[in-house]
This record gives C-alpha cells, structure tokens and sequence, in this order.
C-alpha cells in the first residue's frame, strides 16, 4: 500500500519514537494543563498538541503502523523538541481547525493541517510564519481529455469541504456562470475516492496532496491543469498565544537556516521547486 522509501522510514521511526515517549508522559501526568521550562502554556501538561485533519498526504497521514507522519508532523516536531516534550496528535474535522474553536475550546495548542493562511481565518486564529507554497490543481482520470473547467459543463467537479480549493471553484463557477455541479466531500480521502471509482468527471484539491496520490497510485490520475491560487500554509495558535507562535516561529527560522527544512522537504515533498 503505502510505499516508504529509506528517507521516510527513518522519518516514521523517528516519528514513532517520539509517540511512545508521549503515551509514558500522558500516564504519569495529569491532563490538567501545564507550563514548559520556557513558559509556554499547554492545553495538556507534558506534550504539544496538534490538531490535524486526516489524511492529507504528504502533510499528514497514517503509515503502515497507523503512525501519523508527514511533512507537518516532522516540522512541529522541532517545536515540540524546543520545549522538551513530544508531540501528540488530535484528529478533528478541518471546520472546528480553520474556525479557531479547537484551539479556543483547548482541543490543542497548535493546528497543523496543510492549512492555507487566509485574511478570513486571520480573524480567528493566529498563524506562524509561511512555511509552504500551494496552489490548486484539477485531476481527472488518466485518459480523459479536459483541460479547462469550460470544458466540465454539464458534469460533476469535486472538492473537499471548507477548503480554499472549494472556495476557489465556487467562486469560478459563480464568476464565469460555469455550468457545473460542484460536490463536496468531507475530507481528501472520500475526494480521491470519488475520483478513482468515477463518480465525479474531476477534483479539485491543492497541488502537493495529488502529486502524492500519484506518486502512491501510479497511472490512474493526472494532474490536467492548475490554478495559481498562491497560497501559503501556516500553523496557527490560538489568537493571543504569542508564547507559542513565537516559539513555532523561531523554530521554524532555526530549521530554514541550518538545513533541517530542506531535508524535511526533500522527505515529504520531493525537489523544490526553483525560486
Ligand atoms: N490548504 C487547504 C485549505 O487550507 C486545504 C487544507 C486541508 O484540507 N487540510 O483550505
């Protein structure tokens, strides 16, 4: 199924490692919240929380051993690193991450889902420094023909809900009076699902999470066209956590200069494109 090279397996033993380590902090310590050595508040003593939204390969996904790994996950494990404690991860719809109320209601002291900084989202949440550039794509089936959403009149065009990428299409087809039946799906997952067993002519999603797909599905989709939408994902705190957000900042800036990002592109990502 999920083919690991030997880069990314030493990424899934590292990533391992650290989870085992929290489930002996969560047992010896209660779950009432707690203050690192540096001073940044955690919603659960002993650990950094993330929220995610699985799967969104190459950023998070389960491997073989049910691991959540990708290239978030080893990023926020520098932060984690800089306060000392490990990583736990928290599944949760994308809606309750990109409205602010995981990080409001303390589900998590970071979000960290692929997730596009926005003005509307700035509103209610405060994001890290950029640390990736997205744009969306249009995938289809290998052999169809379309290369243009002009040419999907009439048909079914997926998208996953409460993305940027549904936001574009909605807006596309609203501003060109496209003629298209947009579906949305509640996460990448059921997207690509649709996709595959055809039940949608293409889909929609950010560039990086398809150029995966068909790296793990070799032949069955391609890439027809993409849409310089030049996003940028960050992580993100709740408003006000200036303790943490300069503490992922910081480690981010660390992991840019020493080299450590660009490993952890090459990782999950592949080549970078040039700048
Ligand atoms: N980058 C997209 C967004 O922010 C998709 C994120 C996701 O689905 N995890 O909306």
């Amino acid at each position: 199924m999920n083919k690991l090279g030997p880069a990314r397996k030493a990424a899934t033993f590292a990533a391992a490692a650290t989870l085992a380590i929290a489930g002996v902090a969560g047992c010896a310590k209660e779950d009432t919240g707690g203050t690192t050595e540096g001073g940044v508040a955690l919603v659960k003593a002993g650990a950094l929380t993330t929220c995610t939204h699985l799967p969104y390969a190459p950023f998070q996904s389960k491997d073989d051993t049910g691991k959540v790994v990708g290239f978030d996950v080893a990023l926020i494990d520098l932060v984690a690193a800089k306060l000392s404690v490990p990583q736990e991860i928290v599944d949760t719809p994308f809606e309750g991450i990109k409205s602010g109320a995981d990080l409001n209601s303390g589900k998590c002291d970071v979000a960290a889902a692929g997730m596009t900084i926005t003005d509307e989202r700035k509103k209610v949440l405060d994001f890290s420094e950029p640390y990736f550039d997205a744009t969306q794509a249009l995938a289809v089936l290998t052999g169809k023909e379309v290369k243009t959403l002009d040419e999907l009149a009439g048909k079914r065009l997926g998208v996953q809900g409460g993305t940027t990428g549904e936001e574009y299409i909605n807006a596309q087809v609203k501003e060109k009076s496209l003629n298209i039946e947009v579906v949305s799906y509640k996460d990448l997952a059921a997207l690509q699902q649709a996709l595959a067993t055809n039940q949608i002519e293409a889909a929609v999603n950010d560039l990086p999470v398809w150029n995966e797909y068909i790296k793990a599905n070799p032949g069955k989709v391609v890439v027809a066209t993409g849409f310089d939408t030049g996003e940028q994902y960050g992580f993100a705190v709740k408003k006000g956590n200036a303790e943490l957000l300069k503490t992922l900042n910081d480690a981010l800036a660390a992991a840019r200069s020493d080299g450590t990002y660009d490993k952890i592109y090459a990782t999950w990502i592949g080549e970078k494109p040039a700048s």
